[in-house]
């Protein structure tokens, strides 16, 4: 294992892992540069860290040499330091590991070195080191992006591992003699801060964020400030000019007992990070120690945190965010101490270096992963409905090895990441992906649309080319229209997912001719319903055709029934084809006073904000100011339908599948739909749901009156929905999409 400094003698996370790896690991042998006291005998200790770079690198090179002669495998932790190893012919045998634990030449930017050259010649260094490697090591997904995107590594054989932390070590202790050696009062608000005092952590935006709070916190609250580093004595200013000294103490470095002691002692631990954060081991250790963490949304620090509260988590320089939620914990939101532990207890070292071990024994036995390598197109980010349906089924495939590729950088990509899924963005031209479906005219489109095309197909394509995948599946129309293209010149087989409508009801014709002819290429083709099927008739090839719904699990909240009024709601983006007014005539038609609520979860995705205009106008010159509610775009979906008695779905053309239907049948609420299209598949009319006439305000507001006067109606067509989404759930759908990868590689083959 070619390591860098050896902790505590070089103070860094890279080296806290390393060490910590290498004692779990007593069969490796390592190389790092001294001072290092304490190293075992299995470690070999050259140069110091002051000696001059010639006489470290040389020094590093040939004692990596010796000790790698008997290795059978070789696991490097710092590019710099394993380059001459691992790029001479000396190590050609073995199969190689790389640790990547952070963007060297970017940090070294960040940290103040400004010189061109040297950032081109570390990121130079690092691409070869990395790109030699045959696996690698993050700490998260949000690094695997970083190698991915930045380093160009191709994404297959990847490892996402949290690091471990000292379960042992860090425990929860005694807290009131922890805060008694700290001299804190024992009833305080106590937070802490962690951190090399460097500016990527973000120290300074935690001290601003205090002196905006400070006044509202409870009497005797206290920021302790833990760690040495080239900003102190700013902060330390700051901290004076604020005003703050009465409650912000610097503790500078301090040992390992009195660092116990802080962690015991907080009642929450801040992490304030700006850039650069390959997971944010200080959580784990707070946690440990039964103290939970609020962290900006850098690097892995999201997913070190949100598994145990997702509002945990605020946007990185936000001081105003950092201040809210720091006051909200002194206010008690915070998960408990118990759970903070239980949560830490996940990340034992033993289980990661036995992750390792088991690694190393596949790498040298030459065992491969062999599990078809499937590419996934789509050319937004944003949380519309096929993204959706993407997000929820990918983490479910067990027999696929995937990778993302989107369009645009947003929501999806980040979401992805913190499902564990590998995920890049290669930007499209904004112009193109934002091109309206309706502005695709007679004659084709714009010559510029035309050219911003071909030119994301080559870029595409080169990409691909790199990547090799086995399988491209594309998830939206344009990205079946580039990823086919790309494809087709490649030899690489497509699945070709249509989710939407390919019919004049819904794009224009010329669209309508071109999705067809080129559909026709495609070796696989999914639609996500029977009725979008019929749309794209006679298209499919060889292989198939095959239709598999979108997924959906159970709400994990019950119903907030309140016993008041019956609450309409609909869910879903807003758009004319949505039909929000459809929903409001029905509603004023069918209760034209009286207390039922209507409730609009949803907002325009596509430019369709003029439409949301018109809708709420319309509420108002239907006289519902006040008994409708507009919520605007929600992530948190179930909270929302916890709230609704009945879920009303009301698109004026048939609805290509209406994932919102399984999510209200999910959350055990009466869905009204509209009988054609996807819905009206799904729902069994009467036992699992109630369909009206589509387009028919009558006809549902009909139906709205009597759910309202029938609440035992409600409650029973609720429980069998609920049952009756069994079949949706994502590892069911995730296994039928990898049933249509093994009749397409079988056909390729074949062929
Ligand atoms: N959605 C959401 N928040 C909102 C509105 C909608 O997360 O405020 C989600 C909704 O839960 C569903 C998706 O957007 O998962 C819409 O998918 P659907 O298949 O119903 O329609 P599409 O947008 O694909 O036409």
């Amino acid at each position: 294992m070619l390591g860098m400094g050896w902790f505590p003698a070089t103070l860094g996370g890279l080296d806290r892992y390393y060490r910590s790896l290498l004692e779990h690991l007593p069969e490796a042998r390592g190389v790092v540069i001294g001072p290092a006291g304490d190293a075992p005998p299995s470690v070999r200790v050259v140069a110091a860290q002051d000696s001059a770079l010639p006489k470290r690198l040389l020094s590093y090179w040939l004692a990596a040499r010796r000790a790698s002669k008997s290795a059978e495998v070789v696991d490097s932790h710092f590019a710099l330091y394993a380059a001459a190893p691992l790029l001479s012919r000396s190590l050609r045998g073995q199969p190689k590991v790389f640790h990547f634990q952070g963007p060297w030449a970017q940090e070294n930017v960040a940290a103040g070195d400004g010189s061109r050259i040297r950032f081109v010649l570390r990121r130079a260094l690092e691409r070869r080191v990395l790109r030699g490697a045959d696996a690698h090591i993050v700490l998260s997904s949000a690094f695997r992006r970083v190698i991915v995107e930045d380093y160009r590594v191709v994404p297959w054989h990847v490892n996402v591992w949290a690091p471990g932390v000292a379960l042992d070590v860090f425990t929860p202790g005694d807290r009131s003699g922890a805060r008694a050696r700290l001299g804190l009062d024992p009833e305080a608000f106590v937070t802490v801060c962690v951190r090399r005092l460097v500016p990527r952590m973000g120290v300074r935006s935690l001290i601003d964020a205090w002196a905006r709070i400070a006044d509202e916190l409870p009497a005797s609250s206290v920021l302790l400030i833990v760690g040495e580093g080239p900003l102190r004595a700013d902060l330390a200013e700051r901290v004076a000019q604020l005003g703050l000294s009465a409650g912000v103490r610097m503790l500078g470095r301090v040992s390992d007992e009195e660092l116990l002691d802080v962690y015991r002692a907080a009642d929450v631990a801040a992490v304030p990070t700006v850039a650069f954060e390959g997971y944010g081991l200080v959580v784990l250790e707070a946690a440990a120690c039964g103290t939970p963490s609020i962290v900006s949304d850098v690097g892995g620090l999201p997913e070190a945190a949100t598994p145990l509260d997702r509002s945990l988590v605020v946007a990185p320089g936000d001081t105003e965010a950092l201040g809210e939620r720091i006051r909200a914990a002194s206010h008690g939101a915070l998960p408990s101490r118990a759970a903070a532990r239980a949560y830490a207890e996940r990340f034992a070292w033993p289980a990661v270096a036995e992750r390792h071990r088991d690694l190393y024994r596949r790498l040298i036995a030459g065992e491969r992963d062999e599990r078809p390598r499937v590419v996934y197109l789509d050319h937004v980010a944003r949380l519309s409905g096929g993204e959706i349906a993407l997000l929820r089924v990918l983490p479910h495939l067990r027999r696929v090895n995937a990778h993302v590729i989107l369009g645009e950088e947003g929501p999806l990509a980040d979401r992805l990441a913190q499902a564990g899924v590998s995920v890049e963005v290669l930007p499209i031209a904004a112009s193109l992906r934002d091109l309206r479906r309706e502005s695709v005219r007679v004659g084709g489109a714009s010559p510029v649309a035309v050219w911003q095309t071909l030119a994301y197909v080559v870029r595409l394509a080169r990409r691909l080319r790199r990547l090799r995948p086995d399988i491209v599946h594309t998830n939206s129309l344009k990205a079946g229209v580039y990823g086919i293209l790309a494809c087709r010149a490649l030899g690489i087989p497509v699945v070709w997912h249509v989710r939407d409508r390919i019919s004049a009801d819904y794009i224009p014709r010329p669209a309508v001719r071109l999705i067809r002819a080129l559909v026709r290429l495609a070796d696989g083709l999914v639609a996500n319903s029977t009725s979008t099927l019929e749309t794209v008739s006679g298209a499919a090839r060889q292989s198939g055709q095959w239709v598999i719904s979108d997924s959906v699990e159970l709400s994990p909240y019950p119903r907030e029934a309140d016993g008041g009024a019956t609450t309409f709601g609909m869910l879903g983006r807003i758009a004319p084809w949505k039909g929000q007014d459809l929903f409001l005539r029905a509603f004023a038609a069918a209760f034209p006073d009286g207390e039922e609520r209507a409730v609009v979860v949803g907002a325009p995705m596509f430019g369709e904000e003029d439409y949301e205009r018109e809708v709420h106008q319309l509420a108002a010159s239907l006289g519902l100011t006040g008994r409708v509610e507009f919520r605007g775009f929600r992530e948190d979906i179930w909270r929302e339908l916890a709230r609704f008695d009945v879920l009303v779905h009301a698109s004026v053309i048939p609805e290509p599948f209406g994932q919102v239907v399984l999510e209200g049948m999910a959350a055990g609420l009466a869905v009204l739909a509209p009988d054609e299209g996807g819905p009206a598949a799904v729902i069994a009319d009467g036992e699992t749901g109630r369909l009206f006439r589509s387009r028919d305000a009558g006809s549902l507001a009909a139906a709205m009156r009597e759910l309202s006067e029938d609440g035992s109606a409600r409650e029973r067509l609720g429980a069998s929905a609920r049952g009756a989404v069994e079949p949706y759930r994502p590892d069911a759908v995730a296994g039928r999409l990898e049933e249509v990868y093994d009749c397409v590689l079988g056909a390729a083959a074949r062929d």
